[in-house]
């Protein structure tokens, strides 16, 4: 969610920062901005894409510097706004900041009864006034100082008109140190950087980054920080769009390729993965697709005798959860840093529970700080809408679900999943033919029963966040306890049914409401009689989700193609939720 990037070095910075702000628009935002500094200092900004930027960027004699800052911002104080864009500007302090700072009102009647005045709505403007205030000659200085009455989450990078130096300093919120030759990169995310250096130190809580053009220096409470330089296995493929016209498009291609590599590292070598047989409860937790992967993780580990509770994150974290011991929290997030999920983790930590990692991105918080961590290795995922992480994050559950209970029936059916799903991905002129008939509805029903339910949450989620077509799924027997009302002649009804011990009450339940009206699009693994089906093959239980789910993101990006919806960056979305 929101991006930073920084540059000190000899090159002029402005092409830097906006390649790589596009290499941070997959983050979601709503405006953007940069700083250049060379004794004075000149700050462009402006609502709406990254182009806007780049073109007043392009009209405006620039000043001959070699340090910049650059943000995209995804509001949360304060409209999304011109003045309301990063990077603000305090007395001598300029600076660009992703999170959100929970105490920013008193310090701003603070600062304002001392007479600062402020220009904005922001949260962010407090941080670089208090810096200003606090700066007499020494800003690590003056940054500690601020740093320690700030509440909540920041990472920010800082320009002091006074001096030739980039500062950085982060806490909850993700920022790493890049270092390229002869110059240095402050940045969210290693790929907004790649072009230049894959070398990164990654930046502990509250420690101030000092750079020059030739040095860098770690401090934190006065105290020199010696951090290992690490190398990021990102290639810069992972970053364009190799000849898709989407993301979204390009990551669900992937898929089976991915699922081949991930299946051939465990499934002969089930050692490394975890022992859950150990533990008599299992926790799941995630937010959004995250959490139904969970879901479909509750119907393997239940299946296999283990006691599951799963909750979303946002919830569990405040919850007054009564732990067992012998108890296992598995924490699940693409990128490792989602806040609510980093929150639910530390509860369990702070509690001595096991935790469990399952996330794409190597060294993030979530990854770090969890007693045992799987990564899903799902390279860079760019669109904000999951797909192959998804797929990926329950492959994972599913492997460790079959280390607690393995069959050679599933031993025999996964290594026929990649293939299966590289056809059932071909049947591109199918699922277009499915969203002709789909993308001028307003109102679109999933329905299924157990794994089915949880296959459904994900494909209409998929639907309405890149689509925006209200959609809703409904456990198929519940439908009727109120919203079958809304059912009406035409209403686009998808059934799943690919589990066979309930796939008759699922048919029934699509029956109910086909004699009310809805038109009935069927996702199973068993041939029926209706006019719009997708079958998939019949493959392992534990297996059936990651055949069930492909087709559903595929129909999901046919319809928002057209729609004309801007697929890999739907409005009001980000990639990674690092704010509450
Ligand atoms: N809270 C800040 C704002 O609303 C930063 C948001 C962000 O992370 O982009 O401006």
């Amino acid at each position: 969610m929101c991006g930073i990037i920084g540059y000190i070095g000899s090159k002029r910075p402005e092409k830097i920062l906006i390649e790589g702000l596009k290499k941070l628009e997959y983050r979601g935002y709503d405006s953007a901005g940069i700083a250049l500094y060379n004794k004075e200092v000149q700050i462009i900004k402006s609502i709406g894409k990254i182009s806007n930027l780049e073109e007043k960027i392009n009209n405006e004699k620039l000043i001959d510097s070699n340090i910049g800052i650059a943000h995209t911002r995804w509001a949360t104080h304060g409209e999304p706004s011109e003045i309301n864009a990063h990077p603000h500007r305090i007395g001598h302090i300029t600076l660009v900041h992703n999170g959100i700072i929970e105490n920013a009102k008193e310090l701003k009647e603070k600062l304002q009864n001392k007479g600062v005045k402020f220009n904005t709505s922001t949260d962010t403007e407090v941080i670089a006034a208090l810096i200003n205030y606090y700066y007499k000659d020494n800003m690590e200085k003056a940054i500690e100082e601020a740093i320690s009455e700030l509440k909540g989450s920041y990472a920010l990078a800082i320009i002091n008109d006074q001096e030739d130096k980039l500062y950085a300093v982060r806490c909850e919120s993700p920022l790493i140190l890049g270092i390229g030759d002869n110059e240095y990169f402050i940045t969210s995310d290693i790929g907004a950087i790649l072009n230049y250096t894959n070398k990164y130190v990654l930046l502990g809580q509250n420690e101030i980054v000092t750079l020059t053009k030739d040095s860098y220096n770690i401090v934190k409470e006065d105290t020199k920080v010696f951090r290992k330089v690490e190398v990021s296995n990102l290639s810069l493929e992972d970053t364009t769009l190799n000849g898709y016209d989407h993301y979204m498009m390009k990551e669900i291609n992937e898929e089976p390729v991915l699922v081949d590599n991930l299946i051939k590292k465990y499934i002969n070598n089930l050692d490394s993965l975890p022992d859950l047989n150990k533990y008599k409860n299992i926790h799941i937790v995630g937010c959004g697709s995250a959490y139904y992967a969970g879901m479909i993780g509750k119907n393997l580990f239940e299946e296999d005798g283990i006691k599951i509770e799963i909750d979303v994150a946002s919830e569990y974290r405040y919850r007054n959860i009564i732990y067992d011991k012998d108890t296992l929290v598995i924490l699940i997030s693409q990128s490792g840093e989602t806040a609510d999920t980093i929150a639910a983790m530390r509860k369990a930590n702070d509690n001595n529970i096991d935790t469990l990692a399952i996330v794409n991105v190597q060294s993030s918080t979530i990854e770090r700080e969890c007693t045992y961590s799987i990564l899903i290795e799902a390279g860079k995922e760019i669109a904000v809408a999951t797909t192959k992480a998804f797929i990926l994050q329950v492959l994972v559950l599913s492997l460790l679900s079959y280390k607690i209970n393995p069959d050679n029936k599933y031993l025999e059916d996964i290594k026929k999943l990649p293939q299966q799903l590289k056809v059932l991905l071909d049947k591109t002129g199918y699922y277009k033919k499915l969203a002709d008939s789909i993308y001028k509805h307003e109102d679109v029903f999933f329905i299924g029963r157990k794994v089915d339910y949880a296959i459904s949450m994900e494909g209409s989620l998929k639907l309405k966040e890149v689509s925006y077509i209200h959609s809703d799924s409904y456990q198929a027997g519940e439908l009727k306890h109120g919203t079958i009302s809304l059912v009406k002649e035409g209403t686009i009804v998808f059934a799943i049914v690919t589990d066979d011990e309930i796939r008759d009450k699922t048919i029934s339940n699509l029956e109910e409401v086909i004699s009310r009206g809805a038109k009935p699009i069927y996702v199973g693994n068993a041939d029926v009689d209706y006019e719009n089906k997708i079958i998939i093959p019949k493959i392992h239980k534990k297996l059936q989700p990651l055949l069930a789910v492909p087709p559903l993101q595929m129909i999901a990006y046919y319809v928002a193609l057209k729609r004309g919806c801007d697929i890999d960056k739907p409005k009001n979305l980000a990639k990674s939720v690092t704010v509450e």
